[in-house]
């Protein structure tokens, strides 16, 4: 059961009520890591390569490679995703590598200007076969910028749904990006009229910032996927810091490693305890 299309993962999860967790790779570490996490928890799951990753590793291609690699040896399904890209080219790169999905941010745009860059780029990556996810109402958090008062309107987003062709929408429902702390409160109700105004699964970004019981609650009101980063980095950063903390002498970069890419597995197989339940 190797590398999966996203519309084969996020569709019939959507249709029974059930969240797709989608995890962001820092490198190949992670990727195994949450492959493994998936595969504990019996689930798909998404791995997510974002522009500023890209970006850390010079290039998509090393981090995109290594994670359909990981993809393709999984005893579960998994999709490789292109998360928060801006540029053209990232895209036309994930096109040549094969990746199935990517997600497209045009949020900080104009609504009017924000549609026709995003149902160009649809109908391109339409025309390779290939899935989209763009976002309507900044979640705020991104480089640096708190926004939680953001929010998406449930009529403007089905007229965007509409206007774009987009496979999923990224909605503005209370939560943050790259929050430390879990007590984002998000407005359910909201998400509520969001799902029944729009046909396409919503994407809830900045999910670390969500206690358990929020997910579990955004799921049942009707959020699909489930974007997960800074959760998986903090897990990762402990469990490293405490094995250097316990051994000075310790520098076998696969010593620690090890032990950030086991707090990661345990901690995703949890996540899709929470989230992978149908409603
Ligand atoms: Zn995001």
């Amino acid at each position: 059961m190797p590398l999966t299309g996203m519309a084969d993962i996020v569709g019939p999860a959507r249709a029974a009520g059930r969240g797709v967790g989608a995890f962001n790779v820092i490198g190949i570490e992670h990727a195994e890591a949450i492959a493994a996490g998936a595969e504990a928890a019996a689930a798909p799951v998404v791995l997510q390569i974002s522009e500023n990753c890209a970006a850390y590793h010079g290039a998509l291609d090393p981090i995109a490679r290594a994670c359909l690699a990981v993809a393709h040896s999984a005893a579960v399904p998994v999709a490789v995703h292109l998360d928060h890209a801006t540029g053209l080219d990232l895209v036309r790169a994930a096109a040549r590598l094969g990746l199935g999905s990517v997600m497209y941010d045009s949020s900080r745009l104009p609504y009017a200007e924000n549609v026709q860059a995003t149902a160009g780029l649809a109908k391109w990556c339409h025309d390779r076969g290939m899935w989209v996810e763009a976002e309507l109402g900044e979640i705020g958090g991104k480089d640096g910028v708190h926004a939680p008062g953001a929010r998406t309107d449930p009529g403007e987003a089905a007229r965007y749904v509409a206007d774009t062709g987009v496979d999923a929408l990224a909605v503005a429902v209370g939560s943050s990006h790259a929050m430390l702390t879990r007590d984002a409160v998000l407005d359910l109700g909201l998400i509520g009229r969001i799902h029944a105004a729009v046909g396409v699964p919503l994407v809830l970004h900045g999910s670390s910032g969500v206690p358990d019981a929020g997910l579990a609650a955004a799921v049942r009101a009707g959020m699909t996927k489930i974007n997960v980063a800074t959760q998986l980095n903090k897990a990762y950063t402990a469990a490293v810091r405490r094995c250097l903390a316990d051994d000075s002498a310790l520098v076998d970069p696969r010593r620690y490693g090890s032990a950030g890419r086991a707090a990661v597995t345990a901690e995703v197989a949890r996540l899709l305890g929470v989230i992978g339940r149908s409603r």
